[in-house]
């Protein structure tokens, strides 16, 4: 196992412009992996379902590619998000987080996801994340957070930023998180507090990376239609943990591919709602996304 993720595995209520979802399949965890398996498998999630979690969701994820054994089963209610986008949908507004079974959880973290070279700490509760951090030994570990954990863990929060190789923040977090308004002085601000890379996500507008020896930058692949932005920012991640993961690098070159293959999977995951279109892409359709956008970029 090269990979490992933890993160919330979750059902979620929200609507869009172009439709609604009752307690759909969700979670960072959830989305992450199903994009990372595309490049390594398995893909050790660690995480807690309550008893309400359908057993026919388990059996979907082992079979995309996931090892469960890092994913408790508890008495208690598995994580609930509801939200809500309007116009672009450039924002997510949650309307209700119910941590169910979340908010007590010990993480335990097996024998092949502690070993394994890459972790992912996905957008969780920060204390979470430590704990399994501390029960790993990673060579490079990639986080994500969100606005609801800066304003109510902060000091949590910035523990755990301090140990990691890499941050994944979208814009509106990376300002939270630093308080600088301005983009770039936020970047600078943001790789004074630990790690040496930074995945700046703008959405419609692309991706940033940025390093100590500068910037890298990859516009959106341009989709026909918009559906659901649900979980785009968990697929970019999993496909940018992924790449690194089936490449074993983390130089500058392995970090740009990555860069690729995170828009490619955020790209698809915005085409339908939950997890429908990633849960039924296959690997031809990722590899000719990729040639498409190489294609769009090079002058
Ligand atoms: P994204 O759209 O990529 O930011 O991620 C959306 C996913 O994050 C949804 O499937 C939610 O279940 C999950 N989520 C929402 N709020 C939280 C939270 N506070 N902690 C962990 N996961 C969350």
């Amino acid at each position: 196992m090269k990979l490992g993720i933890v993160g919330s595995l979750a059902y979620d209520t929200y609507s869009t412009p172009r439709g609604r979802v009752e307690r759909a399949l969700g979670g960072s965890a959830t989305h992450a992996m199903l994009a990372a398996a595309f490049f390594t498998r398995p893909v050790g999630l660690v995480g807690v379902v309550g008893e309400d979690f359908k057993d026919r969701h388990l059996g979907f994820l082992r079979q995309k590619g996931a090892d469960l054994e890092g994913v408790a089963r508890v008495p208690g209610k598995t994580f609930h998000w509801k939200g809500r986008y309007q116009g672009d949908m450039g924002v997510a507004e949650t309307l209700a987080t119910e941590l169910g079974v979340f908010a007590s959880f010990d993480p335990r973290v097996p024998a092949s996801v502690a070993r394994a070279p890459f972790l992912f700490l996905a957008n969780i509760d920060p204390s979470v994340q430590s704990k399994v951090l501390d029960q790993a030994r990673p060579r490079f570990t990639l986080l994500d957070t969100m606005n609801y954990w800066i304003a109510s863990k902060k000091a949590a929060l910035l523990k755990v930023v301090r140990r990691v190789d890499a941050l994944i923040l979208n814009d509106q977090e990376l300002r939270q998180l630093t308080g600088e308004a301005v983009l770039t002085r936020a970047a600078r601000a943001a790789l004074k507090l630990g790690p040496k890379v930074l995945v700046l996500k703008r959405g419609e507008h692309g991706a940033s990376l940025f390093t100590a020896s500068g910037v890298f930058q990859v516009p959106a692949y341009p989709v026909g239609e918009v559906k659901d932005p649900t979980g785009a920012g968990d697929s970019f991640a999993g496909g940018f943990i992924g790449s690194l993961a089936r490449s074993g690098r983390v130089d500058a070159a392995a970090l740009r591919q990555a860069m690729a293959y995170g828009t490619v999977m955020a790209s698809f995951n915005v085409e339908e709602f939950s997890v429908d279109k990633v849960g039924r892409l296959r690997p031809a359709d990722i590899r000719k996304r990729h040639s498409e956008l190489r294609k769009m970029t090079q002058f």
